[in-house]
């Protein structure tokens, strides 16, 4: 089916010519209001990036993924791999709270949140525009052949980016192995961690690779959240929207001219300046209606703004609202779909909660032995063999650890040297131990067993395990 002439638009995206070759994009530099409230977000926003894994809260670092331990810690709270069902419930809230938000208020995230737009626009553009200067001279300096100026100005540029792209590498290691880990290789130097490094300067090439060279087409392209918008968005989304009605009036959008008087020629408010467009930091023109490529930055908002301003227009021809809102001046309010979403995110948060509630700080799996079944020793005696796995979830040790078995005669054999044991701050404990009961105490072939588990005298967590026995005594 063929494209309709005024959605062709759509067939392409901005950073690819008609050739298939990439069309390198050179925003003009922003400013205005919006522009000046993103910089004080991103200043906020970076700092927290930069400093969350060297801040503790109880002993533990604030954010850490660490994927090689399997160890989590989320805004201070420990998670271990036993806790995968608080994790994934809480991811699940992360989906239906974007998903709730993006119904209300579009792409919001992406132009004010996300890491991506953060660093690009608010770091790595704006180096550029330091040493390149604004869209014209980057147009310029492209053009030009490869002086001293220009070498210089690429050289400053691209070890500049290294620099950063090298410590946001570090960063993110310190998001995964720890940051009192980091600052420890740090300190014993590479070359004692030639492991780490290797990976470090992975990360950093491909963070260059991101900002230097495959920018903003991670928003266009790659990102699976800019693909969502199609099915999330709808006619009373609040987005980044020109008004189309004001801005093209009855007889279309016109150049401005001096002393002309565009409402009595029924010309719209958009004098076609171009200025929205060379703003866009994805290049498009926001002017064609709610495109995939728009990150909702609000560049384009403050830059036409002062379009407004100049020609003695009101302004908000480009601003935040939904389609409903343009055409038949509807205000922002919650629909039947926001409402679902959102009793779906209180029921959500009040099942983690309650989790979070009833989570035991220490926690005991002990699992028969796979293949094992039982031994008949003297004096009538029936052993089972386990291995037991236990996780100290606090930041304090946990000394004098035993298990006693509850309701039944027996005894609790650990394969170690000791009868207890010590679980290290945020530790795991793990061995092999018999647990041997009389044959006639025995009630049929499979018996569950109670098992307390003991820090000194203090119950600390209770788990219950299957024994087998034989047959003929059922
Ligand atoms: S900046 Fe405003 S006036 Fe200029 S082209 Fe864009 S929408 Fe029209
Ligand atoms: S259209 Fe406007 S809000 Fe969207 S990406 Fe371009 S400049 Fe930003």
């Amino acid at each position: 089916m063929e494209t309709p002439e005024n959605e062709v638009f759509r067939d392409s995206i901005g950073t690819i010519d008609e050739e298939g070759k990439r069309n390198w994009i050179f925003p003009k530099k922003p400013s205005g209001p919006y522009w000046e409230k993103r910089k004080l977000v991103s200043y906020f926003l970076l700092a927290f990036l930069f400093a969350a894994p060297f801040i503790k809260i109880n002993g533990n670092q604030f954010l850490m993924f660490n994927v090689l331990e399997r160890r989590f810690n989320i805004f201070g709270f420990p998670f271990w791999p036993q806790d995968f069902h608080l994790f994934v419930i809480s991811m699940i809230i992360g989906v239906v709270f974007i998903t709730l938000f993006t119904v209300g208020f579009g792409r919001i995230f992406c132009g004010w949140i996300c890491p991506q737009t953060i660093f690009m626009e608010m770091v790595f553009r704006r180096i550029e525009f330091w040493i390149d200067g604004d869209r014209n001279k980057q147009i310029r300096l492209k053009k030009q052949k490869w002086d001293a100026e220009k070498i210089r100005k690429r050289t400053l540029k691209w070890f500049i980016f290294l620099v950063i792209s090298f410590l946001i590498a570090n960063i993110f290691l310190a998001y995964l192995i720890g940051g009192d880990k980091l600052l420890r290789y740090v300190k014993e130097g590479p070359s004692e961690h030639l492991g780490t490094l290797f990976p470090l300067l992975i990360f950093t090439g491909v963070f260059y690779f991101i900002f230097a060279w495959f920018r903003e087409q991670v928003c266009i392209i790659a990102c699976p959240y800019g693909r969502l918008q199609g099915v999330l968005l709808d006619n009373k989304s609040i987005v980044v929207a020109y008004d189309h009605k004001r801005g093209e009036g009855e007889n279309g959008r016109k150049k401005f001219r001096k002393n002309e008087d565009r409402d009595a020629l029924g010309h719209g408010d958009c004098i076609d300046c171009f200025q929205c467009v060379h703003v866009c930091p994805t290049g498009i023109d926001i002017r064609n209606g709610t495109q995939l490529e728009c990150v909702n930055c609000t560049a384009c908002i403050d830059e036409c703004d002062t379009i407004m301003e100049k020609i003695d227009k009101p302004k908000g021809l480009i601003r935040y609202a939904s389609e409903d809102n343009i055409e038949k001046k509807e205000p922002f309010k919650l629909t039947a779909r926001m409402k679902g979403y959102i009793a779906v995110l209180v029921i959500l948060i009040g099942v983690l909660l309650g989790m979070l509630a009833l989570r035991n700080d220490v926690e005991a799996r002990v699992l028969r032995l796979p293949g094992q079944l039982y031994e008949h020793k003297d004096n009538d005696i029936i052993s089972n063999v386990y291995t037991y796995k236990l996780v100290n979830k606090t930041t304090e040790a946990i000394d004098n650890v035993s298990f006693k078995l509850r309701g039944i005669d027996g005894e609790i054999k650990l394969v170690s040297t000791s009868d207890t044991f010590t679980v290290k701050e945020n530790g795991l404990a793990e061995g092999t131990l018999f647990i041997e009961l009389k044959q006639s105490d025995l009630s049929g072939d499979k018996n569950t067993l109670t098992i307390d588990v003991y820090s000194g005298d203090k119950l600390i967590e209770t788990t219950s395990v299957s024994f087998l026995g034989p047959r003929s005594y059922n």
